[in-house]
C-alpha cells in the first residue's frame, strides 16, 4: 500500500493509489505531459472534479519552483561563490528537466489535497486486480 507521499510522488489517484494520474508515465514525453484520463483506472475517481480545477495547482507549482530556486541560487552564489551569470546558465539547462516534473508533482499534490484516501476501496480494487491478473487460482 503506498503511502500519501508515495502516492504523489509516483502519481496514482488520492482515493485507490493505484491508478495512474497521467496516460503516459514518462514526463518528458511532452506531448501528453498533461493528459489525464477523465477518471481513475481503477476506482472510478474522477480526476477533473470541476473545470479548471488544477488552475489551483499553479500556485503549488510556483511554491515547489520557489523551494528549489532560492537554494540553488544560494548555493551557486555563497557555496561556490559565482556570479549571477552562472546562475542564470544553470536555470536555463535545469528549467527544461524539472518543469515537466513540477508540472505533474503539482497536479499531483492539488489532487491529493481534495481527495481523500478510501483504503477499503484501495483493498477492494487490489482484489479484483489480483483475480484478474490470475484466473488459475479460481
Ligand atoms: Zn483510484
Amino acid at each position: 500500500m503506498a503511502s500519501f507521499l508515495q502516492s504523489i510522488v509516483t502519481q496514482r489517484c488520492p482515493r485507490c493509489r493505484q491508478g495512474r494520474l497521467f496516460l503516459s508515465p514518462n514526463p518528458f514525453h511532452l506531448k501528453e505531459m498533461q493528459t489525464m484520463p477523465k477518471e481513475c483506472p481503477v476506482c472510478k475517481q474522477d480526476f477533473v472534479i470541476e473545470p479548471g480545477f488544477y488552475f489551483g495547482a499553479t500556485y503549488i507549482s510556483y511554491a515547489l519552483n520557489v523551494a528549489w530556486l532560492i537554494p540553488t541560487f544560494l548555493f551557486i552564489r555563497f557555496v561556490l561563490g559565482e556570479p549571477f551569470r552562472t546562475f542564470v546558465i544553470t536555470m536555463f539547462i535545469l528549467l527544461p528537466v524539472l518543469v515537466p516534473i513540477l508540472f505533474r508533482l503539482s497536479r499531483a499534490i492539488w489532487i491529493h489535497l481534495f481527495v481523500r484516501y478510501d483504503p477499503g476501496l484501495a483493498a477492494q480494487a487490489r482484489e479484483a486486480r489480483q483475480e484478474s491478473s490470475d484466473p488459475s487460482d479460481s
